[in-house]
């Protein structure tokens, strides 16, 4: 008899990342059994990706942060070392839509904010007076610790005015989060921002110190390890900021789903209720039910709060409470040689000001190197958002006209005309899948994490509530079946 059952509920990368913790323990001799309920009949929630006449097509996430170990970590341990990839940052550039035309993001910009003078006075990205109270910012005096959560765009129109909320603060986090700037949370999205206004007032300057102590921190770390740098071939690289799969995510879903015991995994299997027991928990399914000992509910919180407000009202209520947005992702595959020329970079986002459905497009073939074809151009566009959830209801081929048009307005009819076709086009909807981290995000998960860890052996995880990316959702995942295998940790 094992000593504990656990029932996980939800496939994606999370739940995932928590059966794989779980089954390691197993095979290490732990006392442990479980089940990984899916409602879908496939493992890795958003993550899914296919190869299409050597093309590695994302219909999801395509890469994660590097700056974030978990994912690479994971990865790594799971014999996917030599598969990952590094973001072709050499050829970063991004550009922003303004008034139809691709300006491109000026050099020094960092976390939103604006570091570098030239380049911040010569863009065409801000008009004369945005640039104006750019440079005043320099003045801005702290604001007092302890006041409540704002927006995003609250904060960033109180330092850089509402022209920097539209064509920047908005057009990026809806490219993350296809959310929206005047919605989610300072605290949660841009913490260190919210640090350093209280530290310095002026953004500008907490981030000029944050990047001198940083580098003044690698000079240090450089001259300690002169020996093993100079013994391991020189400096290091600098990290690059994405980090992909060469076979694209599902390399990861399937190298996850290879280690889980088959017996272990229930795809196709909603759990449509759970109930709490004398011993533990009850887990119900289509046609049948679980006893387990222990609980880790992996799905989407809109689907927790329904599972868990019959447990408890107010645990139920706090997670159905947190907002989530929907996404379209659209990718095009182009002969090259059909295509006129293409601007240098990774692409393109587009601020809700420019009245277009397409909220970003990348430039697959420019970002990561190696995952298509020579003389193949692969154009991935987003667009739904908390803005634009009517898209979903579009038919694919409505999508890809919608996308196809804009390109050919936004690039040019020469770079992109509507005569030439497509070699293959994919569409993905992704329903309610990405949690808005809004206003009061921290004191609202707070308040979860709270409330759940009353109930002894039910642990929640997910990108609802501490790091909407792939890493975090890793970290949560395994970090909820560390804690039950030995509470504590
Ligand atoms: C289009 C898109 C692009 C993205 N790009 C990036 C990126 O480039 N980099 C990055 O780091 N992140 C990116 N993200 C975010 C990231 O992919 C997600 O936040 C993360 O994958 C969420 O994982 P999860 O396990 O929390 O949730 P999900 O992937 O949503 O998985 C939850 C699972 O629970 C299942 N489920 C729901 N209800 C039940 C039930 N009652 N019973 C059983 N199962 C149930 C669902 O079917 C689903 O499979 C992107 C997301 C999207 C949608």
């Amino acid at each position: 008899m094992p000593e504990m059952r656990i029932a996980i509920i939800g496939g994606g990368i999370a739940g995932l990342s928590a059966a794989y913790e779980v089954e390691k323990a197993r095979a290490a001799g732990a006392q442990v059994e479980y089940t990984l309920f899916e409602s879908r009949e496939r493992l890795g929630g958003s993550l899914a990706s296919e190869i299409v006449n050597g093309s590695v097509i994302e219909r999801g996430p395509d890469s994660f942060l590097t700056e974030k170990p978990a994912a690479a970590e994971l990865c790594r341990e799971l014999g996917l070392g030599a598969e990952l990839l590094p973001s072709n940052d050499a050829a970063r550039k991004t550009y922003i839509l303004v008034k139809n035309r691709l300006v491109a993001l000026p050099d020094g910009l960092m976390f939103l904010v604006p570091t570098k003078l030239i380049p911040t006075a010569l863009t065409r990205l801000f008009s004369f007076s945005t640039k104006i109270r750019m440079a005043l910012e320099l003045l801005h005096p702290p604001r007092p610790s302890g006041l409540p959560d704002e927006a995003v765009a609250a904060l960033v129109e109180r330092h850089f005015g509402a022209e920097a909320v539209d064509r920047l603060a908005d057009p990026l986090l809806s490219g993350i989060y296809g959310g929206d700037a005047a919605e989610l949370s300072a605290r949660t999205v841009l913490p260190r921002l919210v640090e350093m206004e209280t530290q310095y007032g002026s953004l500008t300057r907490g981030m000029l110190a944050a990047h001198r102590q940083m580098r003044a921190r690698a000079k240090a770390a450089a001259k300690n390890n002169g020996h093993s740098i100079a013994g391991s071939g020189g400096p290091q690289a600098p990290r690059p900021i994405f980090t992909a799969l060469r076979g694209g995510m599902q390399q990861l879903v399937d190298a996850l789903a290879r280690c889980l015991d088959p017996a272990s995994v229930r795809l196709a299997t909603p759990v449509s209720a759970i109930r709490k027991t004398a011993s533990g928990w009850e887990v119900v399914f289509a046609g049948g039910s679980q006893s387990c000992d222990a609980l880790i509910v992996a799905s989407p919180a809109w689907a927790a709060g329904v599972l868990l407000s019959p447990v408890d009202p107010s645990l139920g209520e706090e997670l159905s409470a947190i907002p989530y947005s929907s996404s379209i992702t659209v990718n095009l595959v182009y002969d090259e040689k059909a295509l006129g020329p293409l601007p240098e970079g990774f692409g393109f986002l587009v601020p809700a000001s420019e009245g277009r459905a397409m909220l970003a497009c990348t430039f697959v073939h420019r970002k990561f190197l190696g995952r298509t074809p020579p003389g193949t151009a692969v154009f991935r566009a987003f667009l739904g958002g908390i803005r634009n959830e009517a898209l979903l209801t579009d038919s694919d081929e409505a999508l890809v006209a919608i996308v196809r048009r804009e390109l050919s307005e936004i690039l040019g009819e020469k770079t992109i005309g509507l005569h030439v076709e497509p070699e293959y086009t994919q569409v993905s909807r992704w329903r309610r899948a990405m949690a808005q981290y809004a206003v009061g995000h921290q004191e609202r998960a707070a308040r979860i994490a709270a409330r759940a860890a009353e109930f002894p052996g039910l642990h929640l995880a997910g990108n609802a509530y501490d790091g909407i990316g792939i890493p975090d959702c890793i970290r949560l995942g395994r970090r909820a079946a560390k804690e039950l295998l030995s509470p504590g940790l």
